[in-house]
């Protein structure tokens, strides 16, 4: 496959499956019964959050054609660059790990599934949490995607920029070069009309 229609598939096939997350995320958090709190995005106000170049190659993709100043991802320093006036500036193409985290579980020493949750929805749900992870409400949290499974299945679209994983404003300029040394091609390729929406960044509400 030449490296034009690798790209073309490695964007498709990330999307494809974050599809798939999304429905597989929104059943288990209808059923769990809770979301993040409105206007929280405490996960977003890192700047160093590591994520690999190939879950970034979706974003570069729909930035590929805004001016430089604007697909900028220099970051103050205090929080994530796509952060912006308390939402998601790239909501739609937001990373495997931006999706999963606190709606998501991994499995323990023990070779259960825990939960996976931040600290502000731990201290929230820290009532309800000991039913969820036991009895009836077991079934529930078996319905949250495993983070390694999902992470992974991305990973392997592509080894070596799956494993290449950076602070996201390192991985997402790097994903952007990735795309734009195939420029020659790239100007042909349909524009992606969702570039660079803002959506809320709480989920599952
Ligand atoms: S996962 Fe939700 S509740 Fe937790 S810090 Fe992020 S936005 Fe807030
Ligand atoms: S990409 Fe979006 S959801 Fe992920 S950390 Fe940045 S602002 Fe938050």
């Amino acid at each position: 496959m030449d490296h034009f229609h690798h790209l073309l598939n490695l964007n498709t096939q990330i999307r494809r499956i974050w599809g798939e997350l999304d429905e597989k995320i929104a059943k288990y958090a209808s059923e769990a019964r809770y979301s993040c709190p409105s206007g929280c995005g405490t996960c977003c106000e890192y700047p160093d959050i590591e994520v690999s170049v190939l879950d970034c190659i979706p974003t570069a993709w729909d930035l590929r054609r805004l001016p430089p100043i604007s697909k900028s991802t220099k970051t103050s320093g205090s929080s994530c660059p796509f952060y912006q006036g308390g939402s998601c500036g790239v909501y739609a193409t937001r990373p495997t790990l931006c999706r999963l985290f606190s709606f998501s579980s991994r499995r323990n020493k023990s070779g259960e599934a825990e939960l996976v949750l931040c600290g502000r929805l731990r201290e929230t749900l820290k009532c309800d949490l000991p039913e969820l992870a036991a009895g009836s409400a077991k079934d529930i949290l078996l319905l949250a995607p495993m983070i390694d499974e999902w992470s992974s299945r991305v990973a392997t679209l592509d080894f070596t920029l799956g494993q290449r994983r950076l602070p996201i404003a390192a991985a997402m300029e790097e994903a952007s070069a990735y795309l734009e040394h195939a420029g020659a091609y790239l100007n042909t390729m349909p524009q992606n009309t969702r570039a660079y929406e803002c959506e809320d960044k709480s989920r599952a509400q």
